[in-house]
């Protein structure tokens, strides 16, 4: 009824009710570990190791709406990724995925909120900014990372990425709000040649609707 599976039976005897005892501990390991690992595929995604889009909604509802810390939330998209997969091979277009996974990673550090959002889409939640912190740095360092060549089957391939960014709580103070703004700039940021970082402003929903 809890769903607690960490609960045991306290084993005192070696007769047949201490066996059942055993059993029964078993069984309760059994389940908690399947539990667990149900929980991981369903907040992570299997080929980056990254978390996924659910694991942002969780995790991500609380801290955006209940903080009054700046926070920014880009939307970062590899450009023109289908190229890749269609003239080398969909492996090459995974492990350019992996790849560019592990090094937003290093920018975005461990604990932070760094998400595979779909296809060649991830998403960073940088919290607590300082009213200094300028959102396009972070986002250089992020463009910066996924630019860096990479060495696959001996062929060196350079990935390059376009960056949308919302900021709350000026854009917006929920995490539906701030990805979709991020993702509208992310766009702009595409069709003024790729490889470039937007940040959001009015005039781009404007266009939108
Ligand atoms: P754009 O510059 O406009 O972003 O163009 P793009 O070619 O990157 O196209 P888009 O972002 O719209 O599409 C991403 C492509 O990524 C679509 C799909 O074929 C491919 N893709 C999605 N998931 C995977 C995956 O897990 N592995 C591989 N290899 N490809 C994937
Ligand atoms: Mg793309």
């Amino acid at each position: 009824e809890t769903a607690d599976y960490s609960q045991r039976a306290y084993v005192e005897t070696q007769d047949e009710i201490g066996e059942l005892g055993e059993t029964f501990n078993a069984m309760m390991g059994l389940i908690q570990e399947r539990d667990e690992a149900m929980e991981h595929l369903a907040l992570h995604d299997t080929l980056t190791g990254l978390h996924n889009r659910h694991y942002l909604r969780i995790r991500a509802r609380r801290p955006v709406l209940e903080s009054s810390e700046r926070c920014a939330l880009f939307y970062i998209d590899i450009d023109n990724f289908k190229q890749i997969n269609d003239n080398l091979d969909h492996n090459v277009g995974d492990r350019v995925l992996m790849s560019v996974a592990s090094r937003l990673s290093s920018v975005a550090g461990d604990g932070s909120l760094l998400v595979r959002f779909g296809g060649d889409e991830f998403v960073f939640c940088a919290y607590d900014l300082a009213a200094g912190d300028d959102p396009n740095v972070i986002a250089n360092r992020l463009r910066d990372a996924v630019a860096e060549p990479l060495f696959i089957d001996g062929r060196e391939l350079t990935a390059r990425a376009s960056v949308g960014i919302a900021m709350a709580p000026e854009h917006g103070v929920t995490i539906d709000e701030l990805l979709q703004k991020a993702d509208a700039a992310m766009h702009v940021a595409k069709e003024n040649g790729r490889d470039q970082i937007q940040l959001w402003n009015s005039a781009i929903s404007q266009r939108a609707n």
